[in-house]
């Protein structure tokens, strides 16, 4: 039996998939999306120089230092084993926002609170 998440099975869930991904393109909001003048998300990130693939003078990049402090999300299951274990992995590490007192994991916390909380005034 294959494996189930959300109460949807695998095809309902690349349905849902595809239409969300139908609808960025719509939208225009696809990171991987060309802009008419031949532009993307990608390129906008070159030109600022926030671009993970981006080297430094240095020869050092973004992923590269993800890499080597072990937070990279493609150094494996392994990896996530030794944070889980060591209490260290972002679902475990536990945060209170200082604008609305809520205390979520770090995931959401970087995602809806701190400076991007709802409750936050200017
Ligand atoms: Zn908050």
């Amino acid at each position: 039996m294959a494996i189930q998440r959300m109460n949807k099975s695998p095809e309902e869930i690349s349905k849902l998939s595809k239409a969300v991904q139908l609808d960025r393109v719509k939208n225009g909001s696809h990171p991987w999306q060309r802009r008419p003048d031949g532009t993307s998300q990608a390129t906008d990130k070159v030109i600022s120089g926030t671009h993970h693939f981006l080297k430094r003078a240095d020869g050092t990049s973004l992923a590269l230092d993800r890499a080597k402090n072990g937070t990279s999300p493609f150094l494996g299951a392994s990896v996530n084993q030794k944070m889980l274990s060591a209490g260290k992995h972002s679902s475990q590490v536990i945060k209170t926002c200082p604008h609305c007192d809520k205390t979520v994991s770090a995931g959401p916390f970087a995602k809806y609170h701190g400076d991007k909380c709802k409750k936050k005034t200017t």
